[in-house]
């Protein structure tokens, strides 16, 4: 006899894993971000394992043209972090189009979306994206939590989407408004949770995105 089990369907969100916000000498560093570089690396190694697919979303500024002096065209700094880019992945550049495949998330691991703000839905093909997906969980990471994870859970919940924040592996620059946000969040129905629940404690390692002393000493 064939039992047909459901499979729960999760995607995890994964915001602004950039050099410039998550590296000790980005235009933007996080704070504690030896502890969010190793769980990023962590939960992406999971999602890859365990074959989840993955929205990725990037900061990236005209330099010319009200930049917030991060995440720039042309920097080092914009870049994904190595370990966050799978195989198999597609990028869209920041457009004022919509046009998105139905089946997208069947045919690549990962999409990322280029986005000239902090809000996804303020860009069209990702409010397309975001708003359209069918999944039971969505697991959100990334930076920062005051800006960006914020707005894309806020925009998630108002669609009635099902919103995991995983809280130690969202990085901050201001860790009062973190908490604020992570209450927001909370009140609005997100589910708060660690990497650490989720895929059991781990030991810091290094995970060679940074060059600064603390990360350096962390693998010896
Ligand atoms: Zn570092």
């Amino acid at each position: 006899m064939i039992i047909l089990r459901y499979q729960p369907r999760q995607i995890l969100i994964d915001i602004d894993t950039q050099r410039d916000l998550l590296v000790a000498n980005g235009a933007a560093s996080v704070y504690n971000h030896r502890k969010i570089l190793a769980n990023i690396h962590r939960v992406m190694a999971a999602a890859r394992h365990n074959h989840i697919p993955t929205i990725s979303t990037t900061q990236v500024y005209n330099p010319d043209y009200h930049s917030p002096g991060y995440c720039l065209a042309g920097t080092n700094g914009l870049k994904k972090l190595r370990y966050t880019v799978r195989d198999n992945c597609l990028c869209y550049p920041a457009s004022d189009s919509a046009d998105l495949p139905l089946d997208i998330l069947d045919r690549y691991n990962q999409v990322v979306f280029c986005k000239r703000c902090e809000d996804p839905f303020e860009e069209p093909r990702l409010d397309r994206m975001l708003t359209g997906l069918r999944a039971d969980e969505l697991y959100l990471i990334g930076a920062t939590a005051e800006g960006s994870v914020k707005a894309t859970a806020l925009g998630l919940l108002t669609r009635g989407k099902k919103v995991t924040v995983l809280t130690d592996v969202v990085g901050t620059r201001n860790r009062p408004a973190a908490d604020r946000a992570f209450r927001e969040m909370a009140a609005k129905g997100a589910i708060l949770s660690k990497a650490t629940e989720i895929l059991g404690p781990s030991v810091l390692r290094i995970v060679h995105a940074c060059p600064c002393k603390h990360c350096r000493m962390a693998g010896s």
